[in-house]
């Protein structure tokens, strides 16, 4: 059967407004996109929806309580709750460099979760 369906594009930051056509999994038409990534934005919501996943974890010893930490590549939709949930019981011991992996292969999907910033240990105070 086929519908109609809105999608906001997130590829780039002009964040199209894509009407599309679809029947299934099948994308039939769309109009909306200025460039062509928007098709394939939409293929894949369609088929595979995708996010980058951004949250925080808690550091034992750190100058910050929380450390920023993203994804280094999208997560498909689905595990995105599951993955916050997973993320949230994660500590890591200060000091903490950018770009360092946090979990790997986060819920067995191949992503690995890293810092986004730097975190350094608490300066002992007498
Ligand atoms: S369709 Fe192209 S220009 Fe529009 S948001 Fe997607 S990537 Fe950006």
């Amino acid at each position: 059967m086929r519908e109609n369906r809105e999608f906001i594009c997130v590829t780039c930051p002009v964040g199209c407004t894509i009407e599309a056509v679809i029947e299934g999994q099948e994308l039939i038409e769309l109009k909306g996109n200025a460039c062509r990534r928007g098709i394939a934005f939409v293929r894949e919501e369609i088929s595979n929806p995708r996010r980058m996943l951004t949250t925080t974890v808690q550091v034992d010893g750190g100058a910050l309580p929380l450390l920023p930490v993203h994804s280094n590549e999208p997560l498909p939709k689905h595990l995105l709750l599951a993955a916050a949930a997973a993320l949230r019981r994660v500590r890591v011991t200060a000091p903490v460099t950018v770009g360092q992996v946090i979990v790997h292969d986060l819920l067995g999907t191949g992503v690995d979760m890293q810092a986004s910033r730097p975190v350094p240990a608490k300066q002992a105070t007498d």
